[in-house]
């Protein structure tokens, strides 16, 4: 004889970040009037960007309605690139046009998200105490939007939650980095075995899950039963990193991760782009 179980409603969480709206080499809408009378154009690699994520959130919709899962999209900070270090790789000119822009960005996830997470980020980009994005969740969850409070502040530093009785920890910016190709992988098993350790001294179950942004890259990694995913960026290597960190023309893949979970179960949904190559005898 089978035992009908009536399971619960299943979670779907979605992760994206460093999306770096106001960068010349990052997201942004395809047009955007500025503060001054005048406009912005995307650029050809930003329309590309474009394109994936509106692709992101039609799958993700996808998933959603395929489940008949509950929305929850817990974002991972830097939404904005902020005028800062004197980098002339920005496109805003005054800061009401970036706002505008990232406005722009996340009304196309507000039709497929059912509550919002915000975590902050790194001051360069949002401002002193990442004060950008508490502004921005704050006036989202004043237009109507439900955005899971953090006591009285809107936006959470480290986000600690159970969706679909699964456990998470997000944060935006990871402890341990890894940036050469054979050691992302390996800082993200270290980084899960940090949390785990931070969790066990305090006798507290570890999080199932702990996603990170910042490195710009996308990396995977276990200790014990914690999965750590570290989420790709939506911004080309800037002038920095090219002068720092690439050592070929590779672009991180932009995209994100969602995770179906149901009833302390959870499965991955990662969706990532593949760029066309700027290396001279690649195949178009
Ligand atoms: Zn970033």
């Amino acid at each position: 004889m089978s035992i009908l179980v009536k399971k619960n409603r299943p979670v779907l969480t979605v992760h994206t970040g460093d999306e770096h709206v106001g960068s010349t080499v990052a997201l942004m809408p395809p047009n955007v009037e500025t503060d001054d009378g005048g406009s912005y154009q995307a650029s050809v690699v930003q329309q590309w960007y474009w394109q994936c994520w509106l692709e992101f959130w039609k799958d993700t919709e996808r998933l959603k309605r395929q489940y008949n899962a509950e929305v929850v999209y817990i974002h991972g900070g830097d939404e904005g690139e902020g005028d800062h270090h004197g980098t002339r790789q920005i496109w805003f000119v005054s800061d009401a046009d970036q706002e505008r822009a990232i406005e722009a960005v996340f009304a196309v996830a507000a039709k497929v998200v059912d509550s919002w997470v915000w975590v902050r980020s790194t001051e360069a980009h949002d401002g002193p105490s990442s004060a950008g994005t508490e502004q921005r969740a704050e006036r989202m969850a004043r237009q109507g939007a439900n955005v899971v409070r953090n006591g009285a502040l809107y936006s959470h530093w480290i986000y600690t939650g159970i969706h679909g009785g699964v456990r998470f920890q997000v944060k935006h910016q990871p402890q341990t980095r890894g940036h050469l190709l054979y050691t992302r992988d390996l800082a993200a098993g270290r980084q899960a075995l940090l949390t785990w350790e931070g969790y066990a001294e305090d006798q507290i179950d570890p999080p199932d899950i702990c996603v990170w942004h910042h490195v710009h890259y996308r990396a995977r990694g276990w200790f014990r039963n914690t999965f750590c995913y570290v989420c790709p960026p939506w911004q080309l290597p800037t002038s920095w990193s090219m002068g720092k960190l690439q050592s070929s023309p590779h672009i991180e893949w932009p995209g994100g991760m969602r995770f179906l979970c149901r009833d302390g179960d959870w499965q991955p949904f990662e969706l990532r782009f593949r760029p066309e190559s700027g290396v001279a005898w690649a195949r178009k």
